[in-house]
């Protein structure tokens, strides 16, 4: 009989399982990994690097990053947030660095790192792992912890607990835009650019990169985490508005260029700081003076209003995650303690949480599962 069960080897059922054993070494803990291998998304993840967490220390800050489990998450993060991850992994030899974006990837640039990190302390604490062992009746354990990822049989054994599966849907993918007249511009990246999606409420801000498909980039998928259910039920046919100069109003600035250079070539001479091939598309094969006033407020509309026709998603190779799952008001956020089953706990992808790109998603699995595996220790 074991005390602490865990099934699903990967970022969240290893951090509750050492949670578990560090705090109780007498217990018996064992993880249960269905497939032949531990760890296999960190060691795909943020293409090879692993982007372990956020560099965003502050709680309330840090939760904003989550369209589903923003308010359930805030009390983990205080008990344990990136600041600890950092430690925990520095602990164990693992240095971090933060890239200009806030995303924190071990100094190493390689995810084995990070699975080196966890599977060395799983063997120094002594705790079981069971590869090959797909869980679905559950084996005899004083407590247990569900941490089995997006995977359906992980859901089925919730369910069968008398758990709510909210409906899961994809999140963090790409906006293909067939009809893109700027896809021959694929690999060039605008910096500063506003995202919005018809009929869905809320914006992104941030970096868009045109790809072959359509669009891609920080802004783009951080829409298409938190419009991931909107899109759902739309088919991923919608109109996205992009404005191209979202801190700055265009129209003045053309203006008082046309005042300035008059003789100048539209087409290759930029107000703004875009890229050559991307300012040919929008503008004129004229000098200035030969452009219109009309011409330039609606060119200045254009680039703040800038409209195309979203027809499917394509998955984002570096970094994506399943919106949906345990139904989060069924479980006890203090200890991650299913309210229906007093023995059962949760961790990570499994419940309905997910983070948007950056690091959100692993800071997820890392803070349940430690609590959780603190919990069920001290159940035992
Ligand atoms: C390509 C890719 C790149 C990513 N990159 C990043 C990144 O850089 N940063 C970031 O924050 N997030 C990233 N993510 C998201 C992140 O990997 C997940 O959110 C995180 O791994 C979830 O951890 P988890 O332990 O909850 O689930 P998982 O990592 O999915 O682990 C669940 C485990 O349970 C096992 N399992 C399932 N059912 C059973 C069963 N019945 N019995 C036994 N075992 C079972 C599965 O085989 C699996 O090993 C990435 C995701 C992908 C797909």
């Amino acid at each position: 009989m074991y005390d602490v069960a865990v099934i699903g080897g990967g970022a969240a059922g290893f951090f509750a399982a050492l949670r578990a054993k560090s705090l109780r070494p007498e217990l018996k803990v064992a993880i249960f990994e269905k497939s032949g291998a531990l760890l296999s998304k960190v060691r795909i993840s943020g293409g090879g690097r692993c982007n372990v967490t956020h560099h965003q220390f502050d709680p309330v800050l840090l939760s904003k990053n989550y369209p589903r489990g923003s308010k359930e998450l805030l009390g983990l993060f205080h008990r344990f947030g990136p600041l600890d991850t950092i430690a925990w992994f520095k602990e164990r030899g693992v240095e971090l660095k933060t890239e200009k974006d806030g995303r924190m990837f071990p100094i190493t640039d390689s995810s084995e790192t990070i699975i080196n990190a966890l599977v060395g302390e799983a063997k120094e604490l002594g705790v079981e792992i069971r590869l090959k062992e797909k869980i679905t009746t559950l084996p005899e354990a004083k407590t247990l912890i569900l941490a089995s990822g997006s995977s359906p049989d992980g859901y089925e054994i919730a369910r069968s607990y008398g758990h709510t599966i909210v409906p899961t849907v994809p999140s963090l993918f790409t906006f293909n835009i067939p009809t893109s007249p700027l896809k021959e511009l694929s690999g060039i990246a605008i910096q500063d650019v506003k995202v919005t999606i018809d009929g869905f409420s809320m914006s992104q801000r941030g970096p868009l990169l045109i790809t072959h498909f359509g669009f891609s980039g920080p802004a783009v998928l951080k829409l298409s985490a938190w419009a991931a259910r909107f899109l759902h039920e739309k088919g991923y046919l919608a109109d996205v508005h992009i404005d191209w100069l979202s801190s700055i109003k265009a129209y003045p600035i053309l203006l008082n260029y046309k005042k300035e250079h008059p003789k100048k070539v539209m087409s290759t001479d930029n107000p703004f700081q875009f890229p050559k091939n991307f300012w040919k598309l929008f503008s004129m094969d004229k000098p200035w003076k030969d452009v219109s006033d009309k011409d330039l407020l609606i060119l200045a509309e254009k680039l703040h209003n800038d409209v195309y026709k979203m027809e499917g998603k394509t998955t984002h190779k570096e970094e994506f995650v399943t919106a949906g799952g345990v139904m989060l008001k069924e479980v006890d956020f203090r200890t991650m303690q299913s309210k229906i089953a007093p023995h059962l706990f949760f961790a990570g992808e499994i419940l309905d949480i997910d983070g948007v790109t950056g690091g959100f998603n692993f800071q997820n699995a890392w803070s349940t599962g430690y609590t959780a595996g603190q919990s069920a220790a001290s159940l035992c």
